[in-house]
């Protein structure tokens, strides 16, 4: 595609955080300044950005910062990660099944542990460890696959047995007498849990920094094209030309796409977790169960975050249901009876692409100007910022990074699935 007239315009320096600052307000009671600043709805930008989310807040902060493009629009119909990014159980891992899946989400565990210094921001990335669970022989043989994929990939990944899992968990019901007695456990020492708020908040105001517009409240109702391509968006605010959009819109994507023209191999589905009242910190460790359906982690705060899979059909609803909470809670004290007296303090749901084969789509389309980054399912938060940065590099080079080639929508027709249902279904 022709480059668009890209050229740098930065916005205002972002304030500093430091503890002497931090002292220093808490002395004079001086407002904070505001992370980014309102303003009006251009007539044209370079690159519109569909999704106030990690993934299209991550893209908008590398073309500004990676690639000098920032004229930048990023669109949300509601507020930056009111959708799966405020709502997910913000669990980060890359050990996944496949070669082209732990490569890709190893770049970004990367990109997250050096992103509080990147943006100068606490993102609090917490290294916890991370145990998948086995409850019989199909799902060891899985454990000891993922794990040799992992270790050819350079991820930190084994196999362990119920002693070594006791002995990190010791809460967790090894015997032999459990209903689904534990046999080991995938073990993958690097993954953790980060606070998604702040990975948000933390990417919208590098990116107003660098001169990117942040518009809430501007809902994309349609997308025109002429001869195939991009001319520009409608939106509820006005009318935007521009000959670059990207769809990062995660459960509403088929919908935006739509208005383009382009068909997605993907159905929504709501996703339920639920959190506890705080308790004494005692569980270090994420647990995953994919035959109880079940995972569980505990926040600093001392909250235990419990998830599972998707509800069972496909919904654009974001109601909670009892259904879910009944069996949550089951499968958890199946797991360690002595939450059995823990209560839950509240449960919420929200949107997930899913895909056929768990991986997303990323890349361009047959609309010229038109890019995706979506099918991020119940486990894109944890690629924020690779998808971010590759896609930035996409739409500035025109060129597919190698990185997310094998996410292409093209892989559909071309029968080249990236199978990560056993490594996707219930760890997020
Ligand atoms: C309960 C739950 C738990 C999860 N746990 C994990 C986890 O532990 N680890 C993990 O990696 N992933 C997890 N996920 C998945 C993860 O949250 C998502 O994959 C990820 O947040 C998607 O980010 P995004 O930026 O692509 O989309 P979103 O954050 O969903 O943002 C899309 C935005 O698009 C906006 N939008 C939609 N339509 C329009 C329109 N027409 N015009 C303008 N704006 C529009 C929406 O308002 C929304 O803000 C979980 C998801 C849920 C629901």
């Amino acid at each position: 595609m022709g480059r668009p007239g890209f050229g740098r315009r930065y916005g205002e320096r972002p304030v500093r955080y430091s503890a002497a600052g931090l002292v220093s307000r808490g002395l004079t009671h001086r407002d904070w300044t505001p992370m980014w600043r309102r303003h009006d709805l251009k007539p044209r930008y370079d690159v519109v950005i569909i999704g106030g989310g990690v993934h299209g807040l991550a893209a908008a902060y590398y073309l500004a910062a990676n690639h000098g493009i920032s004229n930048v629009a990023v669109l949300d119909k509601g507020y930056i990660g009111g959708g799966g990014s405020g709502r997910n159980t913000a669990i980060l891992r890359s050990n996944y099944l496949t070669p082209e899946g732990v490569r890709f989400y190893e770049r970004s565990m990367e990109l997250y542990r050096g992103l509080a210094a990147d943006l100068n921001f606490n993102v609090m990335f917490a290294r916890r460890g991370h145990l998948t669970l086995a409850h019989n022989d199909g799902s060891l043989r899985t454990m000891r696959w993922r794990a040799e994929v992992n270790k050819l990939q350079g991820v930190d990944s084994d196999v362990i047995g119920p002693d070594e899992i006791k002995r990190l968990v010791p809460y967790l019901d090894v015997s032999a007498q459990a209903r689904y007695p534990i046999l080991g456990a995938l073990y993958h020492p690097p993954g953790g849990i980060i606070r998604h708020d702040a990975v948000v908040w933390g990417y919208a105001r590098a990116a107003a920094a660098q001169g990117v517009h942040i518009h809430q409240d501007t809902e994309v109702t349609g997308i025109d094209t002429e001869g195939g391509t991009v001319r520009g968006v409608r939106t509820t605010k006005g009318d935007i030309a521009t000959p670059v959009v990207l769809n990062a819109t995660a459960g509403w994507s088929t919908l935006v796409a739509a208005m383009a023209g382009v068909r997605l191999p993907i159905q929504t589905f709501p996703l339920q977790a639920a959190v506890t009242e705080p308790v004494r910190p005692f569980l270090h460790a994420v647990i995953v169960s994919g035959t109880l359906h079940v995972y569980v982690s505990q926040t600093d705060r001392g909250e235990l975050v419990f998830g599972a899979s998707v509800d069972p059909f496909a919904s654009y609803s974001t109601r909670g249901t009892l259904e879910f909470a009944e069996g949550l809670a089951t499968h958890v004290i199946e797991l360690m009876p002595a939450l059995s007296k823990v209560r839950l303090l509240r449960q919420w749901s929200g949107l997930c692409d899913m895909t056929p084969d768990f991986s997303p789509v990323m890349g361009g389309t047959e609309v010229e100007g038109f890019y995706v980054d979506v099918g991020w399912g119940t486990y894109g938060f944890k690629a924020g910022p690779v998808s971010g940065r590759r896609m930035a590099e996409l739409i500035h080079t025109g060129k597919t990074p190698d990185l997310i080639r094998p996410f292409s929508i093209t892989r559909f027709y071309e029968n080249r699935l990236v199978g990560e249902k056993a490594a996707a279904a219930v760890s997020h």
